[in-house]
């Protein structure tokens, strides 16, 4: 294996902001912003496969510059970069095909079988960064509002975080402002305490609402709720569907198999 000479930059730009403990999201920006295609655009030019990222369909002028997270995950996680050869990175099994990803641990690396873009303490450096990212649970504080809020601009969730001040705060912002910076949505900054007081404040009403003139609320109520309960069904009725034609294949499959035993 050789040094791609016109995508190695790329690689060894993501490396370098990696490695000024820049995550994965700051880095995507950064890469739009300078106007790097993305992985896509280049194998669709030296005509590996004729795909188009989600952002190129919208926009095909710009497009091409807008990197998804994962992809930018996936390179600072590979060893490749560092000149090792990895593979198995899926879980595969017969006639299924892929399941899932495996945990690099799992990996099966080859060291030292061609030039390398990063090297090895460098690379050790950006996992390290890239696990302290993850802060599971934050403040192991539980959040109230998990699932229920989202951006009512683009319909993507909004997600909390602490701000990196001497008290920090608790804000939730838009999912895709985070991810993709202000060109494609606006923060829609809430402090979680806002909302708290904002939702009290709301329950208090209705609750009060609901001993002066009970059979108003009650109606209400229940007008919400079968609204919610016919979009839950529906939903419901959909993900059977297709758990049925999933069953229906499977069945196929084993029948397959029985008579391959069978004749073998
Ligand atoms: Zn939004």
């Amino acid at each position: 294996m050789l040094v791609d000479e016109e995508t190695a930059p790329v690689v060894r730009l993501i490396f370098g902001y990696a490695l000024d403990g820049h995550g994965p999201n700051y880095i995507r920006r950064r890469l739009e912003e300078e106007k790097h295609p993305c992985p896509t655009w280049w194998n669709r030019k030296r005509g590996h496969r004729n795909i188009h990222t989600k952002w190129e369909k919208k926009d095909p002028e710009n497009g091409r510059y807008i990197w998804d997270f994962t992809v930018i995950k996936e390179i600072l996680m590979n060893p490749v970069y560092t000149g090792a050869i990895a593979s198995q990175k899926t879980e595969y099994r017969f006639k299924i095909g892929t399941i899932r990803d495996k945990k690099p641990e799992d990996w099966i690396i080859v060291e030292g079988t061609h030039e390398p873009l990063v090297d090895k303490k460098s690379f050790a450096i950006v996992q390290e960064k890239l696990k302290s990212r993850q802060r599971p649970g934050q403040s192991g504080e539980i959040n109230l509002f998990a699932g229920l809020i989202k951006c009512g601009e683009c319909g993507k969730a909004l997600t909390i975080r602490n701000t990196h001040e001497k008290f920090p705060k608790r804000v939730f912002a838009c999912k895709t402002y985070n991810a993709y910076g202000k060109q494609h949505c606006t923060q829609h900054r809430i402090e979680f305490d806002t909302l708290y007081s904002l939702t009290l404040n709301k329950i208090r009403e209705c609750a009060a609402a609901a001993l002066t003139d009970s059979e108003a609320v009650a109606d209400r109520l229940t007008n919400t709720c079968e609204a919610e309960q016919k979009g839950q069904r529906e939903a419901m009725e959909r993900t059977l569907a297709k758990d049925e034609e999933r069953i229906e294949v499977l069945e196929k499959m084993v029948l397959r198999l029985y008579e391959d035993m069978v004749a073998g």
